[in-house]
């Protein structure tokens, strides 16, 4: 069974994450061109299971909130994107500053495994894609114009949201990994352990396309399921590229 299309699908604009799914949020939920210093990342306070459409269903609530990523966890693991550079509503003061990005689970559970990992890449990506040249720092809210920073969102308002504040980060530990070079080199795993690892991967993707299907199936939006798959496969042929294999043939 093979999910695999041949070369990667050119269909992002400049701004839009290559590693991300696309799952767009509402058009009036957004206040102008974004020019971004920082993000703000937010524990979500829920985890998908056993509702898989609480994301879905939050996104395109009537509640004045939105944000440009979600980060789900362990086994479904993936980067969803719902806008590109335009202002959200996630943060008050800081949103015509920052990328929001929220972080699936309920404090005060670490943010770790798969997560964290598509964390720092997505963090990465930003950077690199927004052209900023300081090294990435923990950032106050007195320091808006400082690229690069990341905040936490209580950094901006009194909220309990608070993923540094409250040990779910290690603020730290994230600035070194980010400073490391890139995460998808290949790891120097032995011969057996290599086979094992592969055999991990591919049933972990098998086990997120049945989700992705269920949940397409729940949205009931089949005109955008092409669209899906080829993200989903451009996602996992990403992860089993990042782990030292080629896509599965
Ligand atoms: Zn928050």
């Amino acid at each position: 069974m093979s999910h695999w299309k041949g070369p990667p699908f050119d269909v992002m604009a400049p701004a839009r994450c290559p590693d991300a799914i696309w799952l767009p949020g509402p058009g009036w939920k957004i206040s102008g061109v974004l020019e971004a210093t920082g993000v703000t990342l937010h524990s979500a306070e829920y985890d998908l299971d056993p509702d898989d459409k609480i994301l879905f269903n939050a996104l395109h609530s009537e509640r004045k909130a939105s944000w440009h990523f979600t980060i789900t966890k362990d086994p479904f693991a993936f980067i969803f994107q719902h806008y590109e550079d335009v202002i959200t509503w996630h943060c008050g003061p800081g949103n015509p500053y920052t990328i929001g990005i929220e972080l699936e689970g309920v404090a005060p559970a670490i943010v770790e495994g798969p997560q964290y990992d598509l964390l720092v890449r997505l963090l990465k990506w930003i950077k690199e894609d927004r052209g900023w040249s300081r090294v990435w720092h923990r950032g106050r809210q007195t320091a808006t114009a400082w690229m690069s920073s990341i905040y936490e969102h209580q950094d901006w308002m009194n909220t309990s949201c608070a993923v540094f504040s409250n040990n779910q980060i290690d603020p730290v530990k994230l600035i070194a990994d980010l400073k490391e070079e890139d995460m998808a080199e290949i790891p120097t795993y032995e011969e057996h352990k290599k086979l094992e690892r592969r055999v991990e991967l591919l049933e972990e993707a098998a086990r997120a396309r049945a989700f992705h299907e269920k949940w397409l199936a729940t949205m009931g939006t089949a005109s955008e399921s092409i669209r899906w798959e080829q993200y989903i496969d451009k996602v996992q042929a990403w992860r089993l590229k990042g782990n030292g294999w080629a896509p599965p043939a």
